[in-house]
């Protein structure tokens, strides 16, 4: 890892532009999760202990270019004031006088960047008069490292650049869960469908040596294999890439593990009337929504032997009730696992993320990302502008 962190860097007396994501859930105006912004109180004050002056730079919603007031960050201002516990200056008019009134110990917010068209647009001229109103460049957005945007990609150009703590935090899971990871390396992919998840199977199979397929998308790869799945969710036209991508593990030396045995429903429902069945007894009249205990005492194995596990999305249909149970049970094993420190495990994706926690097992995984998009792209093997910026390397790059 080449990218630079705070450690790295001489703060004192220093303006540090800081890009964070404190882009919250509000209701009425009011902050109602503000879990992203208590996430970014480490970088905030550890720029603080070193002498530097944080000037926290955000976007909020998707305004496009234009002042829409509900999507000020000045609504936000309140939570970020309670989190910080001190007063916090807000720039929404001469951004080079509010820089420039500093004095140690404060801190200051500017107004909302996608207000200013040249944000999304990655525009030189903006990101350098964002660049003229400090000395330093700190990211800790990760989850917006995706987006090559002026304040993500341009700034961190124009100078000296590092990322923040919960930058640094996310980009150590990920490179030890992907880069450079402890192996063996499985990698449990689920959800609803294989085409919204093709280039992150493509790379896994190219890197890790273990994939379960869970959800939706296994019901495709068993389809793919001549096995009926009655009237499951499943990409019939998918066929063929389930094809290349069991071929392609085959070539890479990826065992792939598919459900041994189903538990079907005729009815998409929470406490539906539901049989476990052997994986090719599907009756046409039926819908898989989990898989069955087999297929987890299946996992657990795989979990026990491996050093690493990447996870993104549910075994089943975990909203509905009992069809969580493969996904509590492998969530549970993995993150007993972890805890007794025999797995390094890494987490991410909305569904997922709701997932385990409904399973009481997130807080004992090693990392789990809130990065959405960035944390699927990475795993997808794509390189994140944002990072890349920063002078690291993107790793986890396809190949071929
Ligand atoms: P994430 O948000 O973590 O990336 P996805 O959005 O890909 O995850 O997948 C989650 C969705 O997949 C859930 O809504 C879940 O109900 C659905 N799903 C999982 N298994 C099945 C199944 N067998 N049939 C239908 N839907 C399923
Ligand atoms: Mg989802």
């Amino acid at each position: 890892m080449t990218w630079k962190t705070l450690d790295d860097m001489d703060l004192n007396g220093k303006r540090v532009l800081t890009r964070v994501d404190i882009n919250v859930p509000m209701e009425n105006g009011r902050v109602t999760d503000a879990t992203r912004i208590d996430r970014i109180v480490p970088t905030v004050k550890d720029i603080q202990a070193k002498g530097g002056l944080p000037i926290l730079l955000a976007h909020y919603g998707r305004p496009k270019g234009q002042v829409v007031p509900e999507m000020s960050l000045s609504h936000v201002l309140p939570a970020l004031v309670e989190a910080l516990g001190q007063k916090v200056a807000f720039a929404d008019g001469d951004y080079a006088a509010a820089s420039g009134a500093m004095t140690a110990g404060d801190v200051l917010l500017v107004e909302n960047l996608r207000f200013a068209p040249g944000e999304e647009k990655n525009d030189p001229g903006f990101a350098g008069r964002l660049a003229s109103l400090g000395d330093i460049y700190c990211n800790d957005a990760f989850s917006a490292a995706h987006r090559a945007h002026a304040s993500t990609e341009a700034l961190a150009r124009l100078l000296p650049a590092c990322a923040g703590r919960l930058m640094q935090a996310e980009l150590a899971a990920l490179e030890s869960a992907l880069g450079d990871p402890t192996r063996p390396v499985a990698a449990v992919v689920g959800g609803a469908k294989v085409s919204t998840k093709l280039d992150l199977l493509g790379n896994l199979v190219s890197k890790v040596d273990h994939l379960i397929i869970g959800g939706g998308m296994a019901n495709t790869f068993l389809a793919a294999q001549g096995v009926n799945v009655g009237k499951s969710l499943a990409e019939h036209d998918m066929t063929g890439t389930a094809q290349q991508i069991m071929a392609k593990a085959d070539t890479a030396g990826c065992a792939i593990h598919l459900p041994v045995d189903i538990v079907v429903t005729r009815d998409f429902a929470a406490h539906a009337a539901n049989q476990t069945l052997h994986v090719e007894s599907c009756p046409d009249d039926a819908i898989i929504l989990d898989a069955g205990p087999a297929t987890v005492a299946r996992i657990s194995d795989v979990f026990t032997t491996s050093k690493t596990l990447i996870w993104n999305g549910p075994l089943g249909a975990f909203e509905l009730e009992p069809f969580n149970a493969a996904t509590n049970a492998a969530a549970v094993q993995a993150a007993e696992l972890t805890a007794a420190g025999a797995l390094v495990s890494v987490a991410g994706g909305g569904d997922t993320v709701a997932a385990l926690n409904a399973a009481g097992a997130a807080d004992r995984f090693t990392y789990i990302s809130t990065a959405g998009g960035a944390f699927l792209e990475w795993m997808e093997g794509k390189t994140l502008p944002g990072v890349a910026a920063l002078g690291g390397e993107t790793k986890g790059e396809t190949d071929g």
